[in-house]
């Protein structure tokens, strides 16, 4: 009676439609299920264009295409994050620039991005750690204080907002997931990338279909299609979307199943924080978020370790991430820390998450509840 630490939503319609669109005529990208989703992001996020692509790392690698992102540019973002958010915008040339994060909700420190900022800089990557949004507004300001663009890494925020808008939406582009870890998944590998701003709406199109006006082709405005532009392939195959669409037609089970389960956690290990053995997740007032993550911070690495065994020896599968971008080989070569690292690597060291997926038994959320409890001598 393992507790695993992830399962892939699923609600049970996608079967069916699997199967659906393997009997179409069209089970490559853009066909029948991948227009529903595009719809259905385009309605729900209220921005200028969805596209699905292969994967959020995808969606950020052609984020830097579409701002010519190249050799010297700079790219601010928090080093508490996942490689792609980096790798993308190094791809292309660009130096990255690390700044700290916030200890409350392991976001980017909004408050020292502008000493991070220089001539070269191009654009601020925001990352909503665990569905819960960055301080946007101070984001955006800077932005068009200093002429930069913003690109949400909202790899981890389906439904969750900001100040009532949905995160993604509130920058140039935003780009999300849909891994078998993240809330809502597409058959293998899926990502999206949303487009808020007008100007990349035509290109994104282009550089998505290799680079080639196929999509105005099809849409009946060329009268053949050709090569344009740079681009590559990223479209997702239209049987991944159809498992999508299993899950987005159950939104809002799925988001009420998790914020209820992520609820029973926070209520369970409360008293282990009052009596300040653990620090339990800040969810600050303009922000609602979508129960991606439930993770708890301890008092220091030793700690974690001991309780990450104690968890494994009792059959709960907990784990920690990630490991601060800056102090990795990579991110050595690509990127610089720019001001005091006085959050990253500590907080980084203190935390677990704890299992959490959809339809995960609130007996087994108990169970884990018990066992953090029992390990501080509850
Ligand atoms: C999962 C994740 C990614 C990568 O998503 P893929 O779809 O696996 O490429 C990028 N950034 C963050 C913050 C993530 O959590």
């Amino acid at each position: 009676m393992e507790i695993g630490f992830n399962k892939a939503p699923f609600t049970g319609n996608e079967e069916k439609y699997i199967l659906e669109s393997i009997n179409s005529d069209k089970i490559s990208g853009d066909g029948e299920f991948t227009k529903k989703c595009h719809k259905w992001f385009e309605e729900k996020l209220q921005c200028k264009k969805a596209l699905l692509t292969t994967s959020c790392t995808h969606a950020l690698e052609m984020a830097a295409l579409l701002l010519n992102i190249q050799d010297g540019d700079e790219v601010i973002m928090p080093s508490y994050t996942f490689v792609s958010t980096a790798n993308a915008f190094v791809l292309r040339g660009a130096k990255i620039v690390f700044v700290d994060i916030r200890p409350d909700t392991m976001n980017i420190d909004e408050s020292k991005i502008e000493q991070a900022i220089t001539n070269k800089t191009k654009v601020i990557v925001p990352v909503h750690y665990a569905g819960v949004g960055c301080e946007m507004d101070t984001i955006m300001h800077l932005a068009e204080q200093y002429n930069l663009f913003v690109v949400e890494d909202a790899a981890q925020g389906m439904m969750s907002t900001y100040k009532g808008k949905p995160l993604g939406t509130i920058g140039h582009l935003g780009t999300f997931s849909f891994h078998e870890t993240k809330n809502y998944t597409s058959a293998g590998e899926g990502g999206l990338l949303i487009i808020n701003d007008n100007r990349f709406k035509e290109r994104a199109e282009i550089i998505r279909e290799k680079g080639t006006n196929r999509s105005q082709f099809f849409r009946g405005m060329v009268d053949k299609y050709t090569w344009v532009d740079i681009g590559s392939s990223y479209l997702m195959n239209d049987v991944s979307a159809a498992y999508l669409w299993g899950n987005l037609e159950c939104v809002d089970e799925i988001n009420h199943n998790r914020l209820e389960n992520w609820q029973i956690y926070f209520n369970g290990l409360k008293e282990l924080e009052t009596r300040g053995f653990i620090k339990l997740p800040i969810i600050p007032k303009e922000s609602m978020h979508n129960a991606h993550m439930f993770y708890i911070k301890v008092q220091d690495l030793k700690t974690r370790t001991a309780l990450l065994d104690y968890l494994k020896q009792h059959d709960v599968l907990a784990v920690f991430h990630y490991i601060p971008l800056h102090s990795s080989p990579a991110g050595r070569k690509f990127g610089d820390f720019i001001g005091r690292d006085e959050f990253t690597t500590k907080e980084s060291e203190l935390l677990i998450r704890l299992p959490l997926f959809y339809n995960i038994k609130h007996s087994s959320v108990q169970y884990v509840i018990t066992k953090v409890r029992n390990f501080f001598g509850d």
